[in-house]
């Protein structure tokens, strides 16, 4: 795509800014558009569910800390910034897409970026009821929370929603977690280590409920509980869903890119199409050396996959893979959670520091016959990252 005049990020978030950050840096000089459905300039996530839910400061017009960009950042980056206005379409034939108010912006290239949204329940719509995804989501929980709220409900022990219910516990409110699993995270963490982040629930001071759904919402008008499947009825005045994402792809139906959950690419982040590559929450990417398809939702796969991705548009041809260890990291109860590699159902699991017992930092890894898969460590920063350093030079069993 090297004559291209025109290139359109669709998502003005993480992976989208990194990917017009790549595209520069890498010596793109035409027009540079970047189209974002949320009014902010781009803006860190992670902190949403942490340390902004519990602060006060106001984020105001200049984002403070949350801001992913500066201004000195965004006069180098040289892009025209379309925010408030969501992209409805891509037409891949007429190099097309279609934004809201009907207008039609002409592109060579394009980066899908547009991230990912809260999956929901079938539950009525009352007050008191949220999601948490973006900064205005997190704006309306902080100010209820705050607004006297005692009980909170927090459905889903995910990433998020532990994270959520740490919050909570630390503003001082009475903090639920229900969560429909026998046991919260074990997919990511497997059973053994799933037990012991389960365990900092109540370490914090919260209750967590296991294997149980949710029936309904009790309340007119605003929330005052959750009815349970198994009967039982938990007073709220404020209920978070949290209970995992989905890719947002529907925009692109009906553009020829092959969709299934995440838009699918090779694993330069490039669709079918040369001039079409995909990031961050969205993407689902080839793994390198496996059958297997990976999308990832985590913030440190969305910032490295626009080098890679940008490289490739502008090559016209995927000449870099995209190969990173996966890592994300949560904070919860005070604890400091970080996962890096690959693990897999039937890996064993070894405490190489620390003793999760004692309710302490440890430092666990991940095998399968003997070779080092995964790792994990709660509040060990420094060895868990040197790990990392390693897991990422060793090499993975196969198809992994
Ligand atoms: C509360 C919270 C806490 C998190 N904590 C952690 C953590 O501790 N560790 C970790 O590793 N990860 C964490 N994550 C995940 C991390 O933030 C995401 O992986 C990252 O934000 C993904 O970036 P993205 O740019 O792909 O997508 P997003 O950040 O979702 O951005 C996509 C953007 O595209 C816009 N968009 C969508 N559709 C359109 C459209 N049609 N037209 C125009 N714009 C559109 C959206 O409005 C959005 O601004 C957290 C996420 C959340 C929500």
């Amino acid at each position: 795509m090297t004559a291209a005049r025109t290139v359109t990020v669709v998502g003005a978030s993480l992976a989208g800014l990194h990917a017009a950050r790549g595209l520069r840096t890498q010596g793109y000089d035409g027009r540079l558009v970047v189209v974002g459905e949320e009014h902010h300039r781009p803006y860190d996530r992670p902190p949403l569910s942490k340390e902004f839910l519990t602060g006060d400061g106001d984020p105001g017009e200049g984002l403070g800390p949350l801001a992913l960009t500066d201004p000195e950042e965004e006069a180098e980056l040289d892009a025209e910034w379309l925010l408030g206005v969501r992209a409805e379409a891509l037409d891949t034939a007429a190099g097309e897409i279609r934004l809201t108010g009907g207008r039609a912006l002409r592109t060579d290239g394009v980066v899908i970026a547009t991230g990912a949204t809260p999956r929901t329940l079938p539950l009525p719509p009352l007050d008191g009821v949220h999601t948490l995804r973006t900064l205005d989501d997190a704006l309306r929980l902080r100010a209820e929370l705050r607004a006297g709220a005692e009980r909170a409900v927090v459905i889903g022990a995910g990433f998020i929603g532990a994270e959520v219910a740490s919050s909570c516990a630390t503003l001082g409110l009475d903090v639920t977690v229900v969560e429909a699993a026998p046991l919260p995270l074990v997919p990511h963490l497997g059973e053994e280590m799933a037990r012991v982040c389960a365990g900092l629930h109540t370490r914090g001071g919260a209750t967590l409920l296991c294997g149980t759904g949710v029936a309904g919402l009790r309340g007119a008008g605003r929330v005052t509980g959750v009815e349970l499947a198994d009967g039982r009825v938990l007073p709220a005045d404020v209920v978070v869903v949290g209970v995992g994402v989905r890719p947002v792809t529907e925009w692109l139906e009906g553009s020829g890119l092959a969709l299934d959950d995440g838009v699918r690419c090779d694993a330069g982040c490039v669709t079918a199409l040369p001039n079409v590559v995909a990031v961050g929450d969205v993407a689902r990417l080839d793994r390198p050396g496996s059958a297997r398809t990976v999308r990832a939702e985590h913030w440190t796969s969305g910032m490295l996959q626009g080098d890679v991705a940008a490289r490739n548009l502008l090559a016209g041809s995927t000449v870099e893979r995209f190969d990173a260890l996966p890592y994300f990291w949560s904070d919860q109860y005070g604890a400091r959670i970080q996962y890096a590699g690959r693990r897999e159902s039937g890996d064993t699991v070894r405490i190489v520091e620390g003793d999760p017992a004692e309710g302490g930092g440890f430092l666990a890894v991940y095998e399968r016959n003997g070779i080092p898969t995964a790792a994990l460590g709660v509040d060990r920063p420094r060895p868990f990252m040197r790990l990392r350093r390693e897991l990422a030079r060793a090499p993975q069993p196969a198809g992994r």
